[in-house]
């Protein structure tokens, strides 16, 4: 039997590892793009132990003619675009750059599939950011979209334009909304990661104190390796669909450093709010309504987030090189 081919766009990133690892555990033949093979970021797909098998391709997602030539070359039975420029707070510095990346990529993709006339289904990595100010919870598929920042507008348009395709022109094409989700792997310039890593460097005399935006929010966090399970899934249904891909409640994020620093014995006035790091516009509180992913997809999650936290502040701690 011939294996089934997967790319995954974005592989070298935190949900790229992670999903690698679980399609090459399904006997998939994995093909990972980056954007630039030179620069590659290794790291990841060692620590999950699955570099030696995957192929590796550069790929520029803007251009249209390389997915084409990646298309063509592998005809894969799934799609996963994972790559995008996927911070919120990055994407206040870089407005153009973020919604230029994170709406054209989607549809160059989306049109080569549909130009090929190709069978592959598409998995787009969409984000509970798209829904910002949001006036009831839990937020569900009949909540309207406010993007609060340019990466949540990015996420919005490409959101509709995977629907779009869906209904235009029969593609299986899937939006998995995620909400915030954390691991070892998760990039140094997100909260949690943030958090763990400078607590660790406060702990052990190489930083002072952790400097924090606004830390009165509330955000719904789960786990990566969990999370890349339910993208999976939403790709192998009769009929393909959108889910919210979350754990259904939300925390504040004081009380994952308060949780944190008494777990590591670091005393509380090693917290600092600096205004400076607010952005201009947060959401408030957000979680979301998982129960359509768990009754279609048959995913199952039931971690809270401090379960998670600990399985979090363990994996830092053990991996700790000062
Ligand atoms: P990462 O930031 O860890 O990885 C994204 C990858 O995208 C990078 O490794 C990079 O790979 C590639 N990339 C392509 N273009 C850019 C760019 N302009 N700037 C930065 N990276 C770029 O993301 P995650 O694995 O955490 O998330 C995967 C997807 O899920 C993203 O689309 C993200 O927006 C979305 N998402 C994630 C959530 C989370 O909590 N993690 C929540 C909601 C949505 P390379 O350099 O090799 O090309």
């Amino acid at each position: 039997m011939t294996r089934k081919i997967a790319v995954i766009s974005g592989i070298t990133g935190q949900d790229g590892a992670y999903l690698s690892k679980l399609l090459i555990d399904h006997n998939y033949q994995v093909v990972g793009l980056t954007r630039s093979y030179s620069n590659i970021n290794k790291n990841n797909l060692k620590y999950v132990d699955v570099l030696d098998k995957v192929i590796i391709e550069e790929c520029d997602l803007l251009d249209f003619s390389s997915i084409i030539k990646i298309l063509l070359k592998y005809k894969p039975l799934e799609f996963y675009n994972l790559a995008a420029q996927s911070s919120v707070g990055l994407s206040f510095e870089q407005p153009i750059g973020t919604i230029n990346y994170n709406t054209s990529t989607v549809l160059n993709i989306l049109e080569s599939i549909r130009l090929l006339a190709l069978d592959t289904k598409f998995y787009q990595a969409s984000s509970s950011e798209m829904f910002g100010s949001v006036s009831t919870l839990p937020i569900n598929s009949s909540t309207p979209l406010h993007p609060l920042s340019p990466y949540a507008i990015s996420k919005a348009t490409a959101y509709w334009t995977v629907i779009n395709y869906r209904e235009s022109y029969g593609i299986y094409a899937v939006n998995g909304v995620l909400f915030n989700h954390e691991s070892y792997l998760r990039s140094p310039n997100f909260f949690i990661k943030k958090v763990l890593k400078s607590s660790l460097d406060i702990k052990a005399g190489v930083q002072d104190v952790l400097k924090v935006g606004n830390v009165n929010i509330k955000r719904d966090f789960g786990y990566a390796p969990d999370y890349v399970r339910a993208m999976w899934l939403s790709l192998q249904t009769s009929k393909p669909g959108d889910y919210f891909i979350c754990s259904g409640e939300s925390v504040y994020l004081k009380d994952i450093i308060h949780y944190v620093f008494d777990y590591l014995n670091i005393p509380f006035d090693r917290l600092v709010e600096d205004p400076s790091l607010f952005r201009p516009t947060d959401i408030e509180d957000i979680y979301g309504d998982n129960s359509k992913a768990k009754k279609d997809l048959g995913w199952e999650y039931d971690k809270t987030f401090y379960e998670v936290l600990n399985l979090l502040i363990d994996e830092e701690s053990a991996n700790y090189k000062k």
